[in-house]
């Protein structure tokens, strides 16, 4: 397939952008096209090996063929139906989801944000009455709505919009003793993300997760894990906390649940999930057939392609090629991996890397300033691997030179 003679140029579609979308997102100027596996075209038809695939959220690559093949199959049988009615989908999806996980019920939603909003509702809800409080950590990342917003510990993402949501009690990130003098009678839960993605792709210290559990079960709060980015086998694991070694109360999912198409969920044992009771919540297009079928299409092929294990074998060529490249150059500071998600600490501003990267025709993130972050693909090839590695090292050499 080629790119139609008469389709705009990626000029054209930033002038129509210009003039009538909300400039609310720093962009690269370059449209793109399609997509296929760990590839991307531009709308020119410039080709790039891409190691941030949808932001997270395509984890088998573009446009995975089971997932198209499920989607095109569902969507001319039922797109929408609302939540007052059943469907096969949704509970299979349901199904899939907590056979994987801690054996619990299924709350859908269509993002991350919302999945933490309805976790916040839930934590309220389901402890009693006089406690709303939630322990969140500093580098954290819960999502945009106002809720998640105040629940992430970074001033940067607060200035203009107070005053915040009420309720949120920021802890340093890995400080187990600082956590547990934060709770009181007012403490309903504890929202972490196991490891930080947006932050900087930060590794909880040894034990701290294990920590807070013990403190939720001392203090009766629910433990509740954003597993936003590190799920749905990330990390190479199905989830993150399998990891570690540590069962939440509480999961929530979005990024790659769906392979790609828009999905968002809540895990929660079948213990708390009445706590969210008719009325009380609710999403409109929640668990709509579309997702769940491409949410079902994603788990199985992670399966049958052996994809976690595959994503462990590609996180271990990236620690060992990036821990080769820091004994070369003194740019790196900290190499952090786990699976596919992987993050090269520099000890300079990460943005120049990642245009750099651009014009080498790589697709790389720069998270928190310095560190760059890399989430690709479970499937992608060993040999696309050491490409894309080649040219992080090259650019980071001469950045040092
Ligand atoms: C991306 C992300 C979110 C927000 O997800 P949206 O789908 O953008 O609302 C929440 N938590 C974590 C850990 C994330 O990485």
């Amino acid at each position: 397939m080629t790119t139609a003679i008469s389709a705009p140029s990626s000029a054209d579609v930033i002038a129509t952008f210009k003039r009538y979308v909300v400039p609310n997102y720093g962009r690269y100027p370059i449209c793109l096209a399609r997509g296929e596996g760990s590839y991307v075209w531009d709308a020119e038809g410039r080709r790039y090996l891409d190691f941030f695939p949808g932001w997270g959220c395509n984890l088998l690559g573009h446009c995975p063929e089971p997932v198209v093949r499920a989607v095109q199959e569902q969507v001319a049988t039922l797109i929408h139906v609302p939540n007052t009615w059943y469907t096969e989908a949704q509970g299979e999806w349901a199904k899939a989801l907590s056979e994987r996980s801690f054996g619990g019920q299924a709350f859908f939603c269509n993002s991350g944000t919302e999945a933490n909003e309805a976790a916040i509702k839930l934590a309220r809800l389901h402890t009693p009455k006089q406690r709303y409080k939630i322990i969140t950590f500093t580098g954290g990342f819960h999502g945009r709505t106002l809720g998640a917003t105040s629940a992430t510990a970074q001033p940067k993402y607060h200035e203009g919009l107070g005053p915040l949501m009420a309720g949120f009690v920021y802890a340093p990130f890995g400080d187990l003793e600082a956590t547990t003098k934060l709770v009181d009678d007012e403490t309903a839960a504890i929202m972490i993300e196991p490891i930080q993605g947006e932050g900087g792709v930060n590794m909880p210290p040894e034990g701290f997760l294990a920590g807070l559990r013990r403190l939720c079960d001392e203090n009766n709060l629910l433990l509740m894990f954003d597993e936003v980015q590190t799920g749905c086998g990330r990390t190479g694991n199905w989830f993150a906390y399998q990891k570690f070694g540590v069962t939440p109360d509480v999961m929530t999912l979005a990024k790659a649940v769906c392979g790609g198409v828009a999905g968002g969920a809540l895990l929660t044992t079948p213990e708390i999930a009445p706590s969210l009771r008719p009325g009380m919540h609710a999403a409109t297009f929640g668990g709509n057939p579309l997702a769940a079928r491409a949410g079902i299409a994603t788990l199985e092929m992670i399966e049958q392609e052996n994809l976690l294990e595959n994503g462990l074998r590609l996180g271990e060529l990236f620690q060992q090629r990036f821990t080769e490249l820091a004994e070369k150059c003194p740019l790196i500071s900290e190499i952090r991996v786990a699976g596919c998600m992987i993050g090269v600490d520099l000890k300079v501003e990460g943005a120049p890397a990642v245009q750099a990267c651009l014009e080498r025709q790589l697709l790389i993130n720069c998270t928190h300033g310095h560190v760059l972050r890399l989430l690709p693909a479970l499937n992608l090839s060993v040999e696309q691997a050491h490409q894309g590695c080649d040219i992080i090292a090259d650019v980071l050499q001469r950045m040092a030179a």
